[in-house]
C-alpha cells in the first residue's frame, strides 16, 4: 500500500486552482486558434480576437481569465493500493480549494441555495470520486461558471426516442440557451445509466481533452455528427453569429434500465478551465 501525505494533495490542489484559473488549456487554445482561421464573419473573428487577448492578459498579469472563477469541481480517481496519511482525502481537497481560492485571489462563488449566503472560502468543493486499480491518485480539476451550468439539463427520453430523440434535445437545448453560456462552447453529454448517474457522465466527458474523441469509434462518430449539426445554428462566438456555436461535443454512454433513456448536456463555456495532476 502506498502513502500519500495529505499535506501533498492540499498544495497541490491549491495550485491548480491558481493556475487552471490563469492559465487557458493549451488544448483550449489550440482549438480556438482553428475555429477562429474558418471564420468568415467579421464579428466572429473578433470575438475570437478578443478570447485570445484575454488568454495572452491573464496569463501575463496573474489575474483571472474570467470574473466568474467557478465552483470547483473535481473528479478523482483512486488506486486502491494507495492510503492518504494525515487527513481525509475529502478534507484536503476542500483545504486546497479554500486555500488556492484564497491565495490566488479568486472570487468565492459557492453560496446557501437559498439564503445566498456566501460560505466565503468556495467550499464545500464538488468531488465525485472513482476506485481504481493501480496506488496513484488522478485529480481532474474544472472551474465550473455558473452562466453556463445554468443552461445544463438532464431529461428522461422515452426509449424508443433514440439517438434521433437525443439528438433533437441536445440541438434545442442548445439553440435556446443561445448567448447565455458565453459560447463557443463545449457541449458535454451522458446517455444511460440512471438519471443522477447520466448527469455525472455529461459532467465526466467535459474532463476529455479538446480534440479528443470518444475510444469507441461509433460514439466518436456520434460526436463528430451533432458538433456538425449544432454548428449550423449559426449562434456563434458570443452569439454574434458565425461557424463556431461550439467548439468540441463529448458523449460519455453507459447502459440503462429497458424503461429508460436518461441523457444529461452540461455546457462548458469558452472559459473552459480545466486541470489534472497524479499523484
Ligand atoms: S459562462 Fe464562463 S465565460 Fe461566461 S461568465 Fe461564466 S465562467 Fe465566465
Amino acid at each position: 500500500m502506498r502513502t500519500v501525505k495529505a499535506e501533498q494533495i492540499v498544495d497541490a490542489v491549491a495550485k491548480m486552482c491558481v493556475s487552471a484559473n490563469r492559465y487557458l488549456p493549451e488544448d483550449v487554445k489550440k482549438r480556438f486558434e482553428e475555429c477562429a482561421a474558418a471564420e468568415e464573419s467579421p464579428a466572429a473573428k473578433e470575438v475570437f480576437r478578443q478570447i485570445k487577448e484575454n488568454w495572452e492578459l491573464a496569463a501575463e498579469s496573474g489575474l483571472p481569465l474570467c470574473q466568474d472563477t467557478g465552483l470547483a469541481v473535481y473528479i478523482v480517481e483512486m488506486g486502491e493500493d494507495v492510503h492518504v496519511e494525515g487527513m481525509n482525502i475529502r478534507d484536503a481537497i476542500n483545504e486546497g480549494t479554500r486555500r488556492g481560492y484564497e491565495e490566488g485571489f479568486l472570487r468565492k462563488s459557492a453560496c446557501d441555495p437559498l439564503t445566498r449566503a456566501n460560505t466565503k472560502d468556495n467550499t464545500p468543493a464538488i468531488i465525485h470520486f472513482d476506485i481504481v486499480p493501480g496506488d496513484r491518485i488522478k485529480i481532474f480539476f474544472m472551474a465550473k461558471g455558473g452562466g453556463s451550468e445554468n443552461m445544463s439539463r438532464v431529461t428522461m427520453l422515452a426509449p424508443a426516442q433514440g439517438w434521433a430523440g437525443i439528438k433533437k434535445f441536445v440541438i434545442e437545448r442548445v439553440a435556446e440557451a443561445g448567448p447565455n453560456p458565453c459560447p463557443p462552447t463545449m457541449v458535454g453529454i451522458g446517455i444511460g445509466g440512471t438519471f443522477e448517474y447520466s448527469a455525472l457522465l455529461a459532467k465526466k466527458s467535459l474532463m476529455r481533452k479538446v480534440g479528443e474523441p470518444s475510444s469507441d469509434p461509433e460514439i466518436a462518430r456520434l460526436e463528430a455528427e451533432l458538433m456538425e449539426d449544432l454548428n449550423k445554428l449559426g449562434i456563434g462566438p458570443m452569439g454574434l453569429g458565425g461557424k463556431t456555436t461550439v467548439f468540441d461535443v463529448k458523449i460519455e454512454m453507459r447502459p440503462c434500465h429497458i424503461a429508460s433513456l436518461p441523457l444529461a448536456v452540461n455546457i462548458q463555456c469558452h472559459s473552459a478551465r480545466h486541470e489534472e495532476v497524479e499523484l
